[in-house]
């Protein structure tokens, strides 16, 4: 601050503040603005250490100068305080005015903000009733950018009669050209600032008043503000008006009179002093939206030709579907072949390690019992769902994380939009099974963007049908253990791909015959009309979806699934073991589910898997291994060509694992999902049938195709 001792304390003139001046003919600016557009950025910007800081007399209200040269002149900047208004409504309010009116400053900026410079106009157009020397900044511009807000300052300038400046004050983008265009107006002060007119009472009024001011109010502008003024009748701004232009002036009989008479013709044009300033605001508004009329426009992101030619295709109705299944199809390819090896890796890698664990409970002498709950039950469950799990989730989340980011999620909806339309209900049904993908409690939330609650409930009732990243694995294990390996290579994966869309395509299609029933039962309604905008396409930012994928979900899932393994596998591991008349409870609940299971071309093991899975999906697969394994004689945990020796010494044949996959695809949504569910129905009804509804649809299908495949096999 070493440069307040050059400076000379002139009291700007009954603002009640004392400018520092670093030199006589230094220029005083007064920046004002609404809160937060950037004024303090702004000033310091332009200042830099060079500042003084202090108090507006008699106010709380903290005032800062600071002192900036371009090469023409010197200028003292003075930071008065925020404010919304000039009404005088506030301590802020108050200051700001008087600094305005009677601090004579050689020239205000007004720092409006970009994105919402209409309701930023309202300060600058009462600042223009005070001031003639104006300059205009519109500031956070990359911020107006961003949200595809064009300004065109030009008109704006031409439509308000003084310099607009852009700025970006963040980073210090054009403080310069903004004190050129002071340099300009001071200089050749070629504005011409509009007037804001008000209703014809008040301007009757303001003419009854202004003739009678006493002449040492020259300015015919604050004449016509003062005038206006004086009818508020104002203790505070009284006090300054007579501190400004003598005791006398307001004690003018002519004066008086003028007031009176035209405080009594507003009266009598029904216009009380409530109304009045509802009036001035409303003209201000009015004027604000008039100098942004076609000069301030939101740019709806455009869709370009390109897109459009784009969208012509992935939307026709010949091409739209197939292409759908198509990428979906290979997403599901990338993911299988991709997942294969490092989950292999990964398995050898965990059983190295369960080895190890062995050796230190047999170095340590612990009891069988504890190496048997703790490594075969919980670390081995663990194991599981890690190495099965980890690497189709690393893959499969990133790739459906660019088609969301792409753009193409929409498209979707867009394709989907009449099925569901016919159905009854309405294509963001789509987006929110879109979001079932990765997790259906989550599809559940996202439910809320359909605004019909029938159409939400619709699709509350029906987001399981999409398979979520608990049972994709499960799904992808399964087809990559019965299918792949029986054709060979890449042929077989792609298989396995075409077969996992195939079985989303069922999900979707089951989707939408329960949506069709419900709609047609106990949801009954016509489809309300549903606009989508389709957004352009963009490209992904390819480290970003990575990073986002992996963190929000592939670790979020894994993380969850795993809390919900290690206990369940400590569960298991006692049930499977613990005896209870020369059986273990796990074979006794098997037994006695068996002869149901087998209806639906299942085993007790299954099925008692799938009811112990309900806290996750994700364990339904290694309770079923668990279960076959304590019964059995494998003592490794397997990798996938060893589990399905596993299960096929257990009985499974292809049909076992198509009905797994349709049953899992099928049955009862998990404890997150159902308590979601509840909250977001409200009600125990409806999140019954939202577990009745999948269920008996799995129970029926499963049925079905075990009677069908009884026909076909001798
Ligand atoms: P004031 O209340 O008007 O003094 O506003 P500040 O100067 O304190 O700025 C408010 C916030 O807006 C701060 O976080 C600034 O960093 C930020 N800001 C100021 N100018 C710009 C700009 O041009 N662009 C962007 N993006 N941010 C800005």
């Amino acid at each position: 601050m070493g440069l307040t001792h050059h400076s000379v304390g002139i009291r700007a003139i009954d603002s009640g503040l004392t400018i520092h001046k670093q030199f006589k003919n230094d220029r005083v600016i007064a920046l004002a603005g609404n809160p937060n557009v950037g004024k303090s950025t702004i000033f310091n910007g332009l200042t830099g250490l060079k500042q003084h800081t202090g108090n507006w007399p008699g106010k709380t209200v903290a005032s800062a100068e600071g002192y900036y040269a371009t090469a023409k002149n010197r200028y003292v900047l003075v930071d008065i305080p925020g404010t919304y208004s000039l009404m005088a409504h506030s301590a802020e309010e108050e200051v700001a005015r008087n600094f305005l009116c009677f601090g004579q400053p050689d020239a205000v900026i007004v720092v409006c903000d970009a994105t919402c410079l209409e309701r930023h106009l309202n300060l600058v157009l009462q600042t223009l009733e005070i001031c003639s020397n104006v300059v205009v900044c519109v500031n956070l511009m990359d911020e107006a950018a961003r949200k595809h807000i064009r300004i065109d300052l030009k008109a704006i300038s031409q439509r308000l009669g003084v310099p607009v400046v852009s700025t970006v004050a963040r980073k210090k983008r054009d403080l310069s050209a903004l004190m050129e265009q002071v340099d300009q107006l001071i200089e050749k002060n070629p504005s011409s600032p509009l007037t804001v007119h008000y209703p014809p009472e008040i301007e009757a009024a303001i003419a009854v008043i202004q003739p009678h001011l006493p002449n040492s109010c020259a300015d015919p502008k604050r004449r016509r503000w003062l005038s206006l003024k004086l009818l508020d009748r104002d203790p505070s701004l009284l006090s300054e008006i007579a501190g400004c232009y003598g005791d006398d002036f307001l004690e003018n009989a002519d004066l008086k009179a003028a007031i009176e008479d035209a405080e009594a013709g507003l009266l009598a044009a029904g216009f009380p002093p409530e109304k009045r300033e509802d009036a001035i605001v409303s003209s201000l508004t009015k004027e604000a939206e008039r100098i942004c009329a076609g000069a301030v426009t939101f740019q709806i992101e455009k869709v370009s030709a390109a897109d459009h030619r784009v969208d012509r295709i992935l939307t026709s109705r010949v091409a739209g579907y197939p292409l759908m299944l198509l990428l979906l199809a290979v997403i599901f390819w990338i993911t299988i072949v991709g997942a294969n090896y490092p989950s292999s890796l990964l398995s050898q890698g965990l059983f190295f390690v369960e080895d190890r664990l062995t050796e230190l409970f047999i170095y340590l002498h612990a009891p069988d019992w504890l190496h048997g709950a703790l490594v075969l039950g919980v670390y081995r469950v663990l194991a599981w769902v890690v190495s099965v799990m980890l690497p189709p989730m690393a893959i499969f989340f990133p790739l459906f994380t660019l088609l969301e980011d792409s753009g193409y999620l929409p498209r979707i909806a867009y394709n989907l939009d009449r099925p569901f339309q016919r159905c009854c209900a309405c294509g963001k049904q789509a987006l929110t099974m879109c979001m079932g993908f990765g997790c259906n409690a989550a599809g559940i939330v996202g439910c809320r963007i359909i605004d019909s609650p029938r159409e939400r409930l619709l699709a509350i009732l029906t987001n399981n049908f999409v398979p979520c990243n608990g049972r994709f694995p499960t799904l992808i294990a399964l087809l990559t253990m019965f299918f792949i390996g029986t054709a060979g290579g890449a042929l077989s994966s792609l298989y396995s791909a075409l077969l996992l869309t195939a079985v989303i395509l069922f999900g979707i299609l089951t989707t939408l015959g329960a949506t069709w029933l419900l709609s047609k039962t106990v949801l009954r309604g016509v489809p309300s009309s549903f606009t989508l905008e389709l957004p352009p396409y963009r490209r992904p930012q390819i480290g970003k979806v990575i990073w986002r994928s992996l963190c929000d979900r592939t670790v979020f899932v894994l993380g969850r699934a795993a809390a919900v393994a290690a206990p369940a596998g400590l569960i298991l591991w006692l049930i499977a073991n613990i005896t209870v008349g020369g059986n273990t409870l796990l074979n006794h609940g098997a037994e006695f589910l068996d002869p149901f299971a087998r209806l639906m071309g299942l085993d007790g093991v299954i099925l008692i898997g799938f009811i112990l899975g309900f806290p996750a999906n994700e364990i339904v697969l290694p309770i079923i291994l668990m279960a076959y394994m304590a019964q059995g004689s494998l003592a490794e945990l397997p990798d996938l060509m060893m589990m399905k020796t596993l299960l096929t010494d257990h009985g499974w044949t292809v049909h076992t694992a198509i009905n797994v996959m349709l049953f899992s695809l099928l049955h009862w949504p998990c404890s997150t999902a159902l308590i979601t569910v509840k909250k977001e129905t409200g009600s125990l009804k409806w999140t019954a049938l939202a577990a009745v509804l999948p269920t008996a649809i799995g129970v029926l299908i499963c049925m079905l195709t075990t009677f069908l495949f009884g026909l076909f096999t001798p």
